[in-house]
């Protein structure tokens, strides 16, 4: 079987979190004028993703993303090259200007069942210990952006070979987890 190529991040296999890891800054690609974003403390949820909205690097399946508190996170230069990649999108992604890198997602919608936390990318950061991704969700979606739909079971396979369950959606907690808000929001309406 052919190597499938998953994420740079997790090819070689995973790498351990560090205990009480105190956070980094994430960088964009641009030599000049780079864009920082300044993460306090661990991330959460982190997973591989196969929606076709996540940045990804070149050459990568999946995109590898995870979430913070909002108030974890802060633009600690350059913010004035990030704009939001599609106004209309749930997440609003902030991606630099010039190099096209996603920096962080954030919901506006006080209602949505993500809301507080933002989304990133924690390989933009040069500090090991971060939270290794648990699960992979969204993974037939890399169909659409292009990938073999012969190949799906040689990407499940690997997916599975690296401790990375996949899913079509989310994971069964965070699932839960959105469910259950929604459920609280209905029974809140119907009162
Ligand atoms: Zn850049
Ligand atoms: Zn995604």
């Amino acid at each position: 079987m052919a190597t499938v190529s998953i994420h740079p991040q997790v090819d070689e296999g995973l790498k351990p979190a560090a205990a009480n890891f105190a956070g980094g800054t994430l960088y964009c690609h641009c030599t000049d004028g780079t864009v920082a974003v300044s993460i306090k403390g661990q991330a959460a949820h982190n997973h591989v993703c196969g929606c076709t909205r996540c940045w990804k690097p070149e050459g990568a399946l999946f995109s590898q993303v995870a979430v913070v508190p909002r108030e974890n996170l802060s633009v600690s230069a350059n913010e004035d090259k990030l704009e939001v990649v599609d106004p209309t999108a749930t997440i609003k992604r902030y991606a630099c200007t010039d190099c096209g890198v996603h920096m962080y997602g954030r919901i506006d919608n006080q209602n949505h069942p993500l809301y507080g936390v933002d989304f990133i990318h924690t390989e933009l950061s040069s500090e090991q210990g971060w939270a290794p991704p648990e699960f992979a969700a969204f993974v037939s979606s890399i169909i659409e952006a292009g990938a073999d739909p012969a190949n799906m079971g040689a990407v499940r396979a690997r997916l599975k070979q690296l401790g990375l369950e996949p899913y079509d959606c989310l994971s069964p907690p965070l699932m839960d987890a959105i469910a259950t808000h929604t459920a609280k929001a209905a029974v809140a309406l119907a009162h």
